[in-house]
């Protein structure tokens, strides 16, 4: 069992020439395994299902997510003591941040009872985990209060826009923005915080939400953050020309608020942050996360962990590591220890710098994961 590992064929995804990466022998710092850019390994995202009840058209477009799209069967799933299995044998390897996403993560059943059983993990250091979810907000209205009773210590929302118009075209079923609006509410109620709430901004679609968006949350405590739409997937039809680049966005704001740019010294942060105020002396933080226009590859720390027990090593990635073969043919947690180090000392990806580097899509046009799979 020592040696095995098996690169994976991710599901509706890539094509049979998909070369198979090379183990290496794993580089250690501090204890920490590093990969070939000598990034280690510290924030594990993981999928708890692949199925979503929105259809925002940028990830989960209704003319592939269809009724005759095949999702996976349960028993494809990560059970939630596999998850948690693998999520104490991550740790080991100085994961110190869990993210839970998906698809929609509210969607999964009794997602209290994973998040329950993540919760009393503890990191290297003995400290609690940085545990946290990204919802669409649909659910959370009635879920808050058992996801904080459950150990989930923040949480992230989906919204890109409070206009019903605009928020209903982009979600496509439907949703209206106050049913997401009540579910922050009740987040902040239960006293899941800091919370964050990600707005994909798309030119031509919600521009004109940046600053409502922005002044509805000053004073609040809720951190916004602008996400430039990004090529994930294979399915959204992304143009380039439809990106609005942070800088743009930064230009909108500067035009109402007043803007001060944080100083941080986190490694791995996505985001760039900024404290605004209001002419009327509200204010607030908002992030910029500049996926395509300023890479921030050379310090990501991020593996994901697909809905089925597939290693991914980059967002943008078309291959997966398969674990869940590994967990279910009898590997013993060194050995599953051993062959996630092997893995993580593989990667070398930086998609996101090579694109903007080359103006070109650097995975050799192979078709990329879709992030309802792996989690955003
Ligand atoms: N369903 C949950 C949600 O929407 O929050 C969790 C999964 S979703 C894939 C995670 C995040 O990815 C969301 O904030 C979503 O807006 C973002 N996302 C999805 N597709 C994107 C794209 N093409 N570009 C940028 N962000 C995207
Ligand atoms: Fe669903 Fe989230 Fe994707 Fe929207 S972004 S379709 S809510 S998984
Ligand atoms: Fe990390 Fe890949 Fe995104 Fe770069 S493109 S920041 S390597 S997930």
């Amino acid at each position: 069992m020592s040696d095995k590992f098996i690169p994976i064929k991710p599901v509706n995804s890539i094509s049979s020439a998909t070369p198979k990466p090379q183990l290496n022998t794993p580089i250690f710092f501090n204890g920490q395994v590093l990969d070939r850019l000598k990034r280690p390994l510290k924030d594990l995202r993981i999928s708890v299902t692949d199925r979503c009840n929105f259809r925002c058209t940028y990830c989960m477009p209704k003319e592939i997510f269809d009724s005759n799209y095949k999702y996976l069967p349960h028993s494809q799933l990560l059970s939630f003591e596999e998850i948690t299995r693998l999520a104490k044998i991550f740790v080991t390897q100085g994961v110190q941040k869990i993210r839970l996403t998906g698809g929609e993560p509210l969607l999964r059943k009794n997602i209290e009872i994973l998040i329950d059983q993540l919760s009393s993990i503890k990191t290297l250091d003995g400290k609690n985990l940085d545990l946290t979810l990204t919802t669409n907000g649909s659910l959370l209205a009635r879920k808050a209060r058992s996801l904080k009773d459950a150990g989930l210590n923040r949480i992230t929302v989906s919204l890109d826009g409070l206009n019903d118009t605009i928020f209903k075209k982009m979600n496509d079923v439907d949703f209206a923005v106050s049913q997401v609006l009540e579910g922050i509410e009740a987040a902040k109620s239960v006293g899941l915080n800091p919370i964050k709430v990600n707005m994909v901004v798309k030119k031509g679609v919600n521009l004109s939400e940046i600053i409502p968006m922005t002044d509805y949350f000053l004073n609040s405590g809720v951190i916004l953050r602008f996400i430039e739409y990004m090529d994930v997937g294979a399915t959204n039809g992304w143009k380039m020309d439809e990106v609005v680049p942070s800088s743009e966005i930064l230009k909108i704001l500067g035009s109402v608020f007043e803007l001060e740019r944080f100083e941080t010294d986190l490694t791995g942060e996505t985001a760039t942050r900024f404290q605004v105020k209001s002419k009327n002396g509200k204010e607030g933080e908002i992030g910029l996360i500049s996926s395509v226009t300023q890479a921030f590859c050379g310090d990501c720390n991020r593996a994901r962990l697909s809905t089925e027990g597939q290693l991914y090593l980059c967002l943008f990635a078309s291959t997966g590591f398969d674990l869940r073969t590994l967990l279910r043919e009898g590997a013993n947690d060194q050995e599953i220890k051993n062959q996630i180090a092997a893995i993580w000392s593989t990667r070398a990806d930086q998609y996101s710098m090579l694109r903007s580097e080359h103006a070109q899509l650097p995975n050799n046009g192979l078709k990329r994961v879709e992030m309802s799979y792996i989690g955003g």
